[in-house]
């Protein structure tokens, strides 16, 4: 028995699918030029597609689970679902106009023609708000469209927003805001239900792990509980003796989201020699 997995062939989310699966532990050929590799150390099947098709060929039980963007799952509406979100492939779908036009508000969008390949989600975004504007759908290169005359406006897949603006746009509203998940056929065997578990277990390591930092510090005894304090931990800090007297290493887990702030308390208690240092895998 093996759970087929499904992950986009070459694209933005093909090497963080690969590197998210092989830090999991997941042995397995990265498949230039090939539709599938086998996993050699766990019952997976690795299925490399366009990301696109990924939504139907779950719905279809032809991949059993697959890493795609959001904004596709949005889009495609297929019977499939999320199981995990990933961390990575972070984006927003957002309308942009020519940057010398006027904007307002939503209502300036009414009778526009916008280009986009997001048709789904954004006729669904103008019903909610009561926009009738006339959607164009293309596949690729939205951004150029209004500068060829094709739409008035487009709605597209923004990070930095630096295509939007060597095309001469601005962004003006964003309807989604997406990044790669774990999506899934909804009627997996048990068998196959264990083996997405077991997946789900390491993916959840991996991802606490890129989350948190290890660290390390020398305390003065007399500070030993203010620090503690400061410090969680993952049941409560570590404490040795220096061989100095009255000074002690202190070793912990910090969450990157107040890492700096950390890092301010502890110097303010008398901290000193403070070490940070990458987690590989993190099991609670
Ligand atoms: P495919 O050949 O598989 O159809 P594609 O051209 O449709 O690929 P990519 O451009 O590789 O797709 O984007 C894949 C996914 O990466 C998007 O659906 C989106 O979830 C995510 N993504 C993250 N940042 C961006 C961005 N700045 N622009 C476009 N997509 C982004
Ligand atoms: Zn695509």
């Amino acid at each position: 028995m093996k759970l087929k997995i499904a992950i986009q062939k070459s694209g933005r989310l093909n090497e963080d699918s690969i590197k998210l699966l092989k830090e999991a532990g997941i042995e397995f050929n990265n498949g230039l030029n090939k539709l599938k590799s086998e996993a050699v150390n766990f019952p997976l099947e690795v299925f490399f597609l366009r990301d696109d098709d990924i939504p139907q060929y779950i719905e279809d039980g032809v991949a059993d689970i697959g890493i795609v963007g959001e904004n596709v799952v949005m889009e495609k509406n297929k019977e499939v679902k999320i199981v995990d979100h990933l961390g990575f492939g972070k984006c927003r779908l957002s309308i942009a106009i020519p940057k010398n036009q006027n904007y307002e508000g939503i209502q300036d969008l009414n009778d526009k023609r916008i280009a986009t390949s997001y048709s789904m989600v954004l006729s669904n975004y103008f019903k909610k708000n009561k926009i009738s504007a006339e959607i164009h759908e293309i596949s690729g290169s939205v951004e150029i469209a209004p500068g060829i005359g094709l739409a008035d406006a487009v709605c597209d897949l923004v990070s930095s927003g630096s295509t939007l603006f060597t095309n001469g746009l601005k962004e003006v509203e964003v309807i989604l805001k997406s990044e790669a998940v774990l999506i899934s056929n909804n009627n997996l065997s048990k068998e196959q239900d264990l083996i997405l578990k077991k997946l789900l277990f390491r993916i959840t390591a991996v991802k606490k792990a890129k989350n948190n930092k290890y660290i390390l510090l020398n305390a003065p005894n007399k500070n030993l509980d203010a620090i503690c304090k400061i410090l969680p931990g993952m049941k409560s800090p570590t404490i040795l003796p220096l061989a100095d007297n009255g000074w002690s290493s202190v070793h912990s887990v910090v969450n990157e989201n107040e890492f700096w702030d950390i890092i301010e308390k502890l110097k303010d208690k008398g901290a000193e020699g403070i070490l940070v240092v990458p987690i590989e895998k993190m099991i609670l």
